[in-house]
């Protein structure tokens, strides 16, 4: 997707985390989804006259995880400030965020694009409260209605540079923003939940130019794929607005799916004075530098580090190392495959197509797989030491897919010797067999010998089918070839 008249994009993201805390920033309401409405909002919530907030050490540490994990400076202080404006859904008439002291400064993170990768900056990531939910649309006449089960959530904010380029690009900041929070267990990055969220601003300009335009912000996006359309749709907006001799003007829009395009919501001469200043509540946030090494010394391998890792150890492809590291649990299930003895490329081959349909089949995710890591590690292993062949293998597969749903276990070596699966390696009964073939079709051997080097397949099939799958290929092919020569 690119833009006419010799335009780009310049997108900057500001993204909404959702802390996984169990209970809010600076209270003990607890932050489980799906509860009935304002039954998870206790005083402090609600802004009650003469309540005391007391900050949430499980968000701080979220925090700092995630300025390590993307290599920004921590904060050693830094100050919640009060951002001061009215909405039915914010009882205290104020949020509690960090405004110009926030907990991370600075950061970088690489995207993967098909054309490789790149680096994004990061401007800071800040600590900040979430508001409860109006709801408009339930039950009759003019009636809205408040649930505050939201409200005092933690959230991360996540800013970035304004330098991504294309709405690709943004998408796959998203996705890898998403990826680090994951391995990180700080946020589910569950976007249909609003768990994950994206405000997305953007301006374009003549390529070659430096200048930052006026730019658009478009809020609360909750999908990737709402993110990367309703850039174009609004980068291709401004291009229009400039090539008919207007100008555009600084606007918060809303993106509307069904119409495909972006609305006003509300345009900078009514953008509010919020009148930050330091939650006389609460106190600076001190960082004991032991503190941050101690968490340092409990990050889990990131998703970067880990595929540079994977292709260099297992020469696999930076696209099934992406895949293979998109979420801890694939990367996870992956190297147990290899401790149980499958070979790096073959396990990343059957985990990304055999395992995937089978999972899609089954409707299941690969937490809750039903063929364990080990076991599709063993069965691979079997391939590789030439106990079964890789078609075999696949009928092996289906079996122990079929004991899953019957509730019932085997290895792959007992299902193999079970249904007597192994492989052929006999050399003298393979001979016999192979004779057999060439016997059989003295024509395809005459057009072998004459140079149509594609029929020999015929041969390998006729051997295949007397064994029922299990000769050894390599064995079959090299007999074969042996006999042809002979004949
Ligand atoms: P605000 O706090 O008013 O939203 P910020 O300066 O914090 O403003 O910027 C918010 C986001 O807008 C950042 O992600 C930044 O990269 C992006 N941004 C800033 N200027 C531009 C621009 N001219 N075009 C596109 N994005 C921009
Ligand atoms: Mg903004």
């Amino acid at each position: 997707m690119s833009l006419p008249h010799n335009y780009e994009m310049v997108i900057g993201l500001e993204v909404h985390a959702q802390v996984t805390t169990k209970s809010k920033l600076f209270s003990t309401s607890s932050t489980a989804f799906g509860a009935e409405p304002n039954t998870q909002a206790n005083e402090i919530d609600l802004g009650m006259p003469g309540m005391l907030p007391v900050l949430n050490a499980g968000a701080v540490d979220a925090g700092i995880k995630l300025g390590l994990a993307i290599d920004a400076k921590i904060n050693p202080s830094s100050v919640f400030a009060r951002k001061n404006y009215y909405y039915p859904d914010l009882p205290k008439g104020y949020q509690i965020s960090q405004f110009d002291q926030p907990i991370v400064l600075g950061g970088k993170i690489d995207i993967d694009l098909e054309s490789g990768s790149r680096t994004i900056n990061i401007t800071r990531m800040h600590l900040e409260e979430d508001a409860g939910k109006s709801i408009h649309d339930m039950g009759s006449g003019n009636v809205s209605y408040v649930d505050l089960n939201r409200a005092g959530v933690p959230l991360m904010e996540i800013v970035s540079e304004p330098e991504m380029r294309t709405p690709e690009e943004a998408g796959a900041y998203m996705k890898k923003l998403r990826t680090l929070l994951r391995f990180l267990e700080i946020c589910d990055g569950d976007m249909e939940k609003g768990n994950l969220r994206c405000d997305a601003n953007v301006s374009v300009r003549k390529i070659g130019t430096n200048v930052l335009n006026t730019r658009c912000e478009i809020k609360n996006l909750n999908s990737i794929r709402h993110v990367m359309h309703a850039i174009q749709h609004e980068a291709e907006r401004q291009v229009s607005i400039w090539e008919s001799g207007g100008t555009v003007d600084q606007e918060t829009r809303l993106w509307d799916p069904d119409l495909q395009e972006t609305r006003t919501l509300r345009s900078k001469e009514d953008a509010h004075d919020y009148r930050y200043f330091p939650c006389p509540d609460l106190l600076p946030v001190n960082l004991d530098p032991l503190r941050i090494e101690k968490i340092k010394a409990t990050m889990p391998e990131l998703p970067d580090t880990l595929k540079a890792r994977f292709m260099a150890d297992y020469g696999l492809t930076a696209y099934d190392a992406s895949l293979l590291t998109s979420e801890k649990t694939y990367a996870d299930y992956y190297q147990a495959m290899l401790k149980s003895g499958a070979e790096p490329k073959m396990a990343a081959n059957w985990m990304t197509v055999e395992l995937c349909a089978g999972l899609n089949k089954s409707g299941k995710e690969l937490e809750n797989s039903p063929i364990t890591a080990g076991a599709l590690g063993e069965l691979i292993a079997l391939i590789t030491s030439g106990k079964i062949s890789g078609k075999i293998a696949k009928q092996v597969f289906a079996i122990m897919l079929e004991n899953a749903e019957k509730g019932t276990t085997q290895t792959p070596a007992e299902i193999v010797e079970a249904q007597g699966l192994a492989q052929n390696s006999n050399e003298d009964e393979l001979r016999a067999i192979c004779v057999k073939a060439l016997a059989a079709n003295p024509d395809a051997v005459a057009k072998f010998k004459g140079g149509n080097e594609r029929i020999f397949g015929s041969f390998v099939g006729f051997v295949m089918k007397e064994t029922k799958g299990q000769a050894n290929p390599e064995l079959a092919n090299k007999l074969l070839l042996e006999l042809i020569a002979q004949a």
